[in-house]
């Protein structure tokens, strides 16, 4: 799966670099030939593909709209139909990551967004079971800029935000406040231990960030654990409780404004010991997911961005139930379709 997956990609790769438009998330491959680039004219090849495409030569169509969404990757006809184009030349996985872009780029209902779902409905035999789902917050795809990667994350070991922000206190109101005093060293000297905290914990939330290494493996997205909280990107701090939720993501879109993850240390009594830091492993997973801009809720119960995911429900009568099996087939599909087109926000240091 994943040599194809590189294919597709050099395939962008290239033809981003000639334009030198939108190519930063791309620019791992150097090429001193695409400085003096011209933009491409994406509505030409766009045309030429459409017509390719209806007189039924899905080679030249496919050809033609991969050059029309380097240039233009947030037209979603063009990435529509490059999808459909590649999956009538049994191109399916060059298909799927079309239709997955077009899912995560249209409002649900509209007509391409219920359009690229069938797709998938209609295509299992070929790619099997696979439905992406939106990440947008208020209407905005949000990720971090490539250049500045590795992001830098930062889990600290039991500290706890002060009162004013710990918990549900931090609203999102309240976040930018908090901002100045996340890059000085010294507001982490005077912050106390969380009530509940267990030294295992630490481990437990880099388990949940091990989930995400497919995407280093990939190239999707780099990361690096950094030291200390100060010079971090993404920070986790703990907290007792939170109403309805074991943990929860805060990020703002200013320059330089970092990500703040809040995880819960108190679970009930009722809880086998054994289970706590899987259970910490999971909703740090999910809140990793957001982190990285999967900045909304899959409807897909068995994914990892599924709202169940941070909320601590077990079924004690038949056993644990809600437990996540980790990142799934959907999760990683959007995750990818965000990192390939240009984001309407950028997360930056
Ligand atoms: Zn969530």
């Amino acid at each position: 799966m994943i040599a194809p997956l590189r294919n597709l990609l050099n395939t962008l790769l290239i033809v981003l670099l000639i334009t030198s438009s939108v190519s930063e998330s791309f620019a791992r491959v150097p090429s001193k030939k695409a400085k003096a680039a011209e933009p491409i004219d994406w509505r030409k090849h766009f045309d030429a593909g459409y017509a390719a495409m209806n007189r039924r030569d899905y080679v030249n169509a496919k050809k033609e709209l991969l050059i029309a969404v380097a240039g233009a990757p947030r037209e979603v006809a063009a990435q529509y139909y490059l999808g459909i184009a590649a999956a009538y030349g049994n191109d399916y996985q060059t298909a799927q990551q079309a239709m997955s872009r077009v899912v995560i780029m249209t409002p649900t209902g509209s007509e391409y967004n219920k359009n690229a779902l069938q797709f998938f409905k209609n295509s299992q035999r070929q790619i099997g079971i696979l439905q992406p789902y939106p990440v947008e917050a208020d209407g905005k795809l949000i990720r971090w800029d490539s250049r500045i990667m590795p992001i830098r994350v930062h889990v600290t070991q039991g500290l706890q935000l002060p009162s004013e922000f710990s918990g549900d206190a931090l609203t999102m109101d309240k976040f930018p406040s908090l901002q100045p005093y996340l890059s000085r060293s010294d507001f982490y000297k005077r912050l106390g231990q969380c009530q509940g905290y267990e030294p295992d914990w630490y481990g437990a939330a880099l388990g949940g960030l091990q989930q995400w290494k497919w995407a280093m493996a990939e190239g999707v997205l780099k990361y690096q654990v950094v030291p200390t909280p100060q010079q971090a990107d993404i920070i986790v701090f703990w907290c007792p409780a939170m109403v309805n939720l074991s943990g929860r993501t805060y990020f703002s879109t200013g320059v330089g404004s970092k990500v703040v993850v809040q995880l819960c240390s108190k679970m009930s009594d009722a809880f086998p010991k054994w289970i706590k830091p899987t259970l910490i492993s999971n909703t740090a997973a999910h809140e990793f997911g957001h982190a990285w801009g999967l900045a909304a809720h899959s409807p897909n119960i068995k994914d990892l961005m599924s709202p169940e995911r941070e909320t601590i429900i077990l079924h004690y009568s038949g056993g644990v139930g809600h437990m996540s099996a980790g990142v799934t087939a959907n999760d990683c599909a959007v995750l990818r379709a965000l990192y390939q087109i240009p984001p309407d926000v950028y997360l930056t240091r």
